[in-house]
């Protein structure tokens, strides 16, 4: 019933094994030119460490250290040991690089396999993974796991609708990997193809690498007829494989055999109460070629309280919030892109995209909110329009408490982008 032992450890096991693995980690860390720079300067040692409480007395690293460590100085094995480099997705500035060493990288597809097989899938599965391969770790890091599984694993990678559609029927696909936004595209470009996505065999999605709404996973259940499971990972923890939602469907187990997580109060840096949102901070309990520690993945959740129904005592983060800097101001109001999604999916008149758009005339800020309306809905008289425009606008307020400007555009009009949605367009002076 269960991919392997480290599943079912319960709370004391668990912790009794973090506190071993965090002081192997400080241990090899030290080896790195960064951490043994920063270790020596805070006088941290293995023995710094009585209890996982203890953890704190370690500074946080931050995005900004990884590149500034940029490219090996974050390594703690000569770079001869490693076997991988994969890189994040930042959009600015230098990047980081994060390095695998060939036990690393087993570990890794064995984390990625347990997710795998903790929602269903199974080696008679045939797995089509339609993320983007080459540095983005949803490629590799999803591929590994698959076949370490067992499963025929088909790399499509990202893009070429038309394509992935004939490996899906052509192979008979069971389950897939896939971005929300692209899961949303794809289900129209079968649709214009008279196809219905409900017809296709896939039952188990795995969706992730952005974040999206419970009203998305239910639009895409519904959709394709299939289960949706909730996957978060990020390249600095390997990627995928990190936290991922069970078949209860209510929060992802984070694993914390291989992660230590904290929550902390992002302007603080102190833990926040138990249930309370904050930033996710992670310590890598595994990795040999590059361990990291208390990185500060600017990424937003909390800790869900109470044991979850499977019985796995590994605790639950909630769906993700969105990263701290994805939190607009606008008229000193704070938002996040995710209360504006939640509010359009639940409206059945509304197609697969939105765009937000933030300007300042020089007096205030103004946010517009382009929706993209379904093709049977479009078609109706512009009173109707009217009103639906007025329905999204009442709503929106309701839920982010300042009135948007609402643009109602035709299905497919907004601009897509191949990998992660960008949902935002900010214009405003800075
Ligand atoms: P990258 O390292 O470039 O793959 O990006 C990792 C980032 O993607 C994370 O820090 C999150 O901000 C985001 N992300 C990944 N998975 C999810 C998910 N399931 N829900 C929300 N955001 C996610
Ligand atoms: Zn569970």
């Amino acid at each position: 019933m269960h991919y392997d032992a480290a599943e079912t450890l319960s709370r004391s096991e668990i912790e009794a094994l973090q506190l071993s693995r965090l002081r192997d980690t400080l241990a090899r860390a030290a080896h790195s030119p960064f951490y043994g720079a920063l270790f020596a300067r805070h006088h941290i040692t293995p023995d710094t460490l009585h209890s996982l409480d203890d953890v704190r007395r370690i500074p946080f690293t931050a995005k900004q250290d990884l590149r500034d460590s940029y490219p090996d100085k974050l390594l703690a094995l000569p770079v001869g040991e490693m076997v991988r480099m994969h890189a994040s997705s930042g959009t600015t500035g230098t990047p980081t690089a994060i390095y695998h060493t060939r036990e690393d990288l087993d570990w890794w597809a064995s984390l990625m396999a347990r997710c795998m097989h903790m929602v269903g899938l199974r080696p008679t599965d045939v797995f089509q993974n339609m993320s983007g391969y080459g540095l983005f770790t949803g490629g590799l890091g999803i591929h590994y796991g698959a076949e370490k599984l067992g499963c025929l694993t088909i790399p499509a990678g990202a893009g070429n609708s038309q394509r992935q559609i004939k490996l899906l029927m052509d192979f008979k696909v069971t389950g897939i990997h896939i971005i929300p936004s692209y899961a949303m595209h794809l289900a129209n470009v079968l649709r214009e193809m008279g196809i219905d996505p409900r017809s296709l065999p896939v039952r188990i999605a795995l969706v992730g690498a952005e974040p999206y709404t419970e009203e998305t996973r239910g639009r895409l259940e519904e959709l394709f007829d299939m289960k949706v499971y909730n996957s978060y990972g990020l390249s600095e923890m390997n990627g995928p494989g990190v936290a991922f939602e069970c078949q209860e469907q209510r929060g992802m187990h984070l694993w914390e055999d291989a992660y230590l997580a904290e929550i902390v109060d992002p302007d603080t840096g102190e833990p926040v109460p138990d249930g309370e949102l904050g930033e996710l901070v992670m310590t890598t309990l595994g990795r040999r070629g590059m361990p990291v520690v208390r990185y500060r993945t600017r990424d937003m959740t909390r800790f869900l309280p109470g044991p979850c129904p499977c019985g796995r005592e590994h605790r639950r983060i909630d769906r993700l919030h969105g990263r701290c800097d994805d939190m607009m101001i606008v008229k000193g109001v704070n938002i996040y892109p995710m209360q504006i999604e939640r509010v359009l999916m639940a409206l059945p008149e509304v197609g697969q995209n939105y765009l937000i758009v933030l300007d300042n005339d020089g007096a205030m800020d103004r946010i517009k909110v382009q929706v993209e309306v379904r093709a049977e809905h479009f078609a109706e008289d512009t009173r109707v329009l009217t009103a639906l425009q007025k329905k999204i606008a009442s709503r929106l307020r309701d839920e982010i408490l300042v009135t948007p400007k609402v643009e109602l555009v035709e299905h497919n009009t907004l601009p897509r982008s191949e990998g992660k949605a960008k949902r935002v367009v900010d214009n405003r002076p800075r």
